[in-house]
């Protein structure tokens, strides 16, 4: 065995890892009530890595009734708020204190490069929690310019129970961006995790009762979207849903909100954004770099991947070469080399579904300029080749739909109304970004693109500060910045007659 030490080392490590792999609801882990299981694998072996409860509607109706009675009682609600930021503080500090735990879970369970988790996954989840806990004693509310008769104030008051349901691909992150506004804001929370990816979660919930955050307030019910996840965002006693996931799951969500109570919903869905690359940008090989990591990043599988690359007539050699060159160095390895740059693909099904994509990319008559085939295939395991399209049409599935794994799709345009038409014409507006020297083509390009976000000469640019969210089937509402705060509190008016 030639292994490098350090692979030994989280191999080692994997070995003697244990699971959380029960419920956990009002500050304990339990059984799902029918004491169902299903198994989480790992997608870099094929094999069996826990039984995980299989929570359903009896487990989410336990946990709506815990995060409600703890909010009734206001034990975290009506916390003064500066005492509030403090156990989250901790609960962040914990989570810290188990970055190496929660990174081998999140690689075992999700298939991303350990290196990806310990340096992506982990702090991202942490800075997040500490970021809101900070902005917890420093919101003030609002009084009302009513003139001398009266006093009206305008002051924001948690919701009450959010269900929040999270996807595979962040699975510990996207959990965090929802956690930690949720809790700040006040208000309890029942978290559904991707059936795909529940380990970190599962972990994760014992720490907030540690840190002193009430029993209740931050519940867990691992179990699939149509079970688990449908029972939440069908429950009555549920106030608002923040979902993070497909677009088609997400149009679901808003039916089950009509159909009960008419509880608020929030979206984070898909994307396929544009990565614009105007000739006149005088790195190309920078913008080809950046261009590689906006798709391979975590295998592809990235709501707001650059995944059309939009390529100006003339420089698409010069740039899919350098492309090719990144790629060279990212091919799919071993999730636990601390070495590799690119892990498995979650499982099967999505693996099937991102070679599905390839084949009909080759059968609409795109060409495979590099990869495109499944590897590793001993390993037992999930792997795709970073694979890129050239003379793709936007008319093409490989241009329109999102594949959510690590396939390219480069499409050559003469003018930049050419590349903003484009670019707008999908259904989703996630992320998007702009290559330029010239300053005017690049905030018109960036006004003109119907998108959440649209980088200028970067892609991926990252800040717990700014707002992350999309414009049209891409979703409704924001993670991330004071602005996630908005979904998760009512704005209450209280006028006081002084006549
Ligand atoms: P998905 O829609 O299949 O599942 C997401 C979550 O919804 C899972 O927990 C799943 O169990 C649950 N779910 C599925 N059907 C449900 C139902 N009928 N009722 C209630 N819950 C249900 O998505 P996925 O495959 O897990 O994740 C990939 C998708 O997530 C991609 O489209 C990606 O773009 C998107 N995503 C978006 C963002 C963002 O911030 N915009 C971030 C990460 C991922």
């Amino acid at each position: 065995m030639n292994a490098k030490p350090e692979t030994v080392s989280w191999h080692e490590r994997a070995r003697s890892l244990s699971f959380r792999t029960q419920a956990f609801i009002e500050g304990r882990y339990v059984d799902a009530a029918s004491g169902a299981t299903f198994d989480s694998i790992n997608p870099a072996t094929g094999k069996l890595l826990a039984r995980v409860a299989a929570g359903d509607t009896e487990d989410i109706n336990r946990a709506v009734s815990s995060a409600r009675a703890v909010f009734r009682r206001g034990s975290w609600a009506n916390l003064p708020p500066a005492k509030r930021k403090r156990l989250l503080f901790r609960f962040a500090e914990l989570i810290g204190k188990h970055s190496d735990e929660l990174a081998l879970l999140e690689t075992l369970d999700m298939g991303k490069p350990i290196s990806d988790s310990l340096k992506v996954d982990v702090p991202g989840a942490v800075r997040c929690i500490n970021w809101y806990a900070e902005a917890v004693d420093k919101i003030y509310d609002e009084v009302a310019p009513t003139g001398p008769g009266a006093l009206a104030t305008i002051t924001r008051e948690p919701l009450g129970v959010v269900g929040a349901i999270v996807p595979w691909n962040f699975p510990l992150l996207m959990a965090a961006w929802k956690i930690a506004p949720i809790l700040a804001a006040g208000n309890s929370l029942v978290l559904k995790p991707s059936e795909k990816s529940p380990l970190t979660a599962l972990k994760v919930a014992e720490l907030a009762v540690e840190a002193g955050i009430p029993a209740g307030v931050l519940n867990v019910v691992p179990g699939f979207g149509q079970t688990a996840g449908k029972a939440l965002a069908l429950h009555m006693d549920v106030d608002c849903v923040a979902f993070t996931g497909s677009t088609a799951t997400g149009k679901t969500i808003m039916q089950y909100a009509g159909q009960s109570n008419l509880k608020r919903v929030s979206l984070e869905c898909g994307g396929k954004s544009p990565n614009i690359i105007m000739a006149d940008y005088p790195d190309l090989e920078k913008a080809a770099t950046a261009a590689a990591y906006a798709i391979f990043f975590n295998q592809g599988e990235v709501c707001s991947a650059g995944s059309r690359l939009l390529l100006q007539e003339g420089i698409k050699d010069a740039v899919l070469e350098k492309v090719q060159a990144i790629a060279r160095t990212m091919q799919p390895g071993d999730p636990l080399d601390p070495n590799t740059h690119l892990g498995a693909i979650v499982d099967e099904t999505q693996m099937k579904r991102v070679l599905g994509y390839i084949d009909a990319g080759r059968a609409d008559g795109a060409h495979i300029r590099f990869g495109g085939r499944r590897v590793r295939e001993d390993s037992g395991g999930f792997f795709v080749e970073p694979t890129v399209f050239e003379d793709v049409r936007p008319s093409m599935a490989i241009a329109r739909e999102e594949i959510f794994g690590p396939v390219l799709s480069a499409i050559t345009f003469k003018t930049p109304e050419e590349a903003v038409e484009i670019a707008n014409d999908v259904i989703y507006g996630l992320a998007s970004a702009v290559w330029t020297r010239d300053v005017t083509t690049a905030h018109r390009v960036a006004r003109a693109i119907r998108a959440g976000t649209v980088y200028i000469n970067c892609y991926d640019a990252d800040d717990i500060t700014v707002p992350f969210g999309g414009f049209k089937q891409s979703g409704i509402g924001r993670d991330k910045s004071l602005h996630a705060l908005e979904k998760y509190t009512e704005l209450k008016t209280t006028w006081l007659d002084l006549s």
